[in-house]
């Protein structure tokens, strides 16, 4: 059976029937009150929406908003901190069902490290509560800044996914409020189907309303930290193979606009947590003041205005330019370092200039990830780069990264690499941009790739459904059917990649 018609066996919802809210004309359905309305964004402020916005902050305020959903005949999307770069959580002229103000932490016990905290706390709170006592995330994004709830709906990774796996891995048990109302408890012991497919389930299942985890002991609020420089993907595919068993973590930067003998040439860093007596001091650095960011440059120029002052450089020359300086620092002066760093400042260097995405405005910017077995990798990723130099789109930034697969339903992962890049978007090479991504994901589809899409912005049905594969989304259906047979919970991502199991309000009116 083809992709295509793969979706053809997607559940006849209930709501589709005459008779329900959802079946309504529009005209004919109550009004929703204005005071509710926003234009909300993708983090790369490459679309937005008028959105009724509600923020409750309790279990009973989440299913109070289902209820609105359902007496208006309209679709609910989850959001949490917004940090998806495309349309994950954006729903446009529907509801957004917005989690911060759930922002508690529920329970903490120092000595185990397990944690419980409601959706909207977000991993700078978690990790903030919890240094102190010797405890670290044992998954993060490059960004502090996202929900937990957010987080588990995409089964985030970070820079040691070969080594502890995805945030899932992690997360000992969640409650599930379904929008029916009831409340599901889910772990590896009770209701396992629904934990491996609500985690990565982009918010598509339910609304987690509490979630478990168990963090990791670190001994020093430092990492020891070691830089190098690579003359080619190839090189720093094998310089990771070898480093993969010792490291705990690995991340590599790719200069996109090198081409010939140098192209994929880059800069890695790789990082292991201190052992017990390697810090003396382990009791100062474990201080949350000690592994924040600091807000200025060499203690003189607020970072805020950093972005501004990199703003001439978003252009093809300035980040050739930048790219080239950066490459040439690291593979002179920073090459071969070792270097103590705080976990923060290691894992968070993405939040080291505030606002640094408004350096893409007006149009904003995509990321396009892909995940490739390590077989295919090589020759996938180099293929990647010459398309995009060949067309005159060049990303702005590479990120490489070494992953393991897992065992969640929805899952991103390879026992492979992937490969994030970041292209700039204008009104004028949008329709370009999307072209060269259909190219790209031919490419990683005959590589036997992956997509992931907390970064998602211009994959298409087919594609998507080629990856996951019939199975993968029957089950997923399924599920759907069980936990949410109205269809209530959609997005604009759910829409554009499964539209037919996910009918829009549209295809919904009689
Ligand atoms: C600068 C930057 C760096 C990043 N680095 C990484 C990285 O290293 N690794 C990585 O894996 N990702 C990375 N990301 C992506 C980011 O971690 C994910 O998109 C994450 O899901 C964002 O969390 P959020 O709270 O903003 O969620 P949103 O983007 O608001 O939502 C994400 C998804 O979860 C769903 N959702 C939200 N809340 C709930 C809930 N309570 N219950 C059920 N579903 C819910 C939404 O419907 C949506 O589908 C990065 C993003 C940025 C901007």
């Amino acid at each position: 059976m083809s992709a295509i018609e793969l979706k053809t066996t997607a559940p006849d919802l209930p709501s589709d029937k005459p008779g329900s809210a959802a079946s309504l004309t529009p005209e004919l359905r109550p009004p929703m009150p204005v005071d509710h309305l926003e234009r909300v964004e993708t983090w790369g402020m490459n679309a937005s929406a008028l959105t009724y916005v509600y923020r409750p902050s309790t279990v009973e305020g989440v299913r109070e908003v289902f209820e609105i959903a359902r007496r208006h005949g309209l679709k609910v999307g989850l959001r949490g901190a917004g940090r998806s770069y495309g349309d994950a959580s954006l729903t446009a002229e529907n509801i957004g069902l917005d989690l911060t103000r759930m922002n508690r932490i529920l329970a903490w016990d120092p000595r185990t490290g397990v944690i419980t905290v409601e959706p909207g706390v977000t991993l700078r709170q978690m990790w903030q509560y919890a240094i102190g006592d010797g405890w670290w995330p044992p998954v993060v994004s490059g960004t502090m800044f996202v929900t937990m709830g957010g987080a588990a709906g995409m089964n985030f990774h970070g820079k040691n996914n070969f080594k502890l796996g995805p945030l899932g891995e992690h997360i000992l048990e969640f409650d599930l409020l379904l929008p029916t109302g009831e409340v599901v408890l889910c772990s590896r012991e009770q209701n396992r189907d629904l934990f491996f497919a609500a985690i990565g389930g982009f918010g598509m299942l339910g609304c987690f309303v509490r979630l478990t985890l168990q963090l990791k002991k670190v001994c020093s609020g430092l990492l020891s930290v070691y830089a190098f420089s690579t003359r080619s993907l190839r090189h720093m595919m094998e310089e990771f193979e070898q480093r993969r068993d010792a490291a705990d973590y690995l991340v590599g930067w790719i200069d996109c606009f090198a081409r010939g003998k140098s192209l994929g040439r880059g800069l890695a860093h790789e990082a292991r947590y201190l052992h017990e007596g390697e810090d003396a001091n382990p009791a100062q650095t474990l201080r949350v003041e000690k592994q924040e960011l600091p807000d200025t440059l060499f203690g003189l120029i607020p970072k805020s205005l950093m972005w501004r002052a990199m703003r001439p450089f978003a252009n093809n020359f300035g980040m050739r330019l930048l790219n080239q300086a950066k490459f040439t620092a690291g593979n002179t002066l920073g090459n071969h370092k070792t270097v103590r760093q705080s976990h923060a400042g290691f894992a968070f260097l993405l939040d080291y200039v505030p606002d640094w995405k408004f350096v893409y405005k007006p149009g904003g910017l995509i990321q396009y990830q892909s995940f490739v077995p390590k077989e295919t990798a090589e020759s996938c990723f180099t293929q990647q780069i010459r398309i995009c130099q060949q067309e005159g789109i060049v990303p702005y930034l590479g990120v490489f990264k070494r992953h393991r697969p897992d065992a969640f339903l929805m899952t991103h992962a390879v026992d492979g690499y992937s490969f994030a890049l970041d292209f700039p978007m204008t009104a004028r090479n949008r329709e370009h941009l999307w072209q060269l991504t259909a190219k790209l994901n031919e490419i990683t589809l005959q590589a036997g790739g992956r997509f992931y899409f907390a970064k998602d912005s211009t994959l298409d049905s087919r594609s998507a459904a080629a990856y996951l594969g019939e199975e993968t989304l029957n089950r997923f259906f399924a599920l759907k059917q069980r936990c949410d047979p109205e269809n209530l919970l959609q997005t604009e991502l759910s829409k554009r990649l499964f539209g037919m199991m996910l009918p829009s309000i549209d295809d919904q009116t009689v």
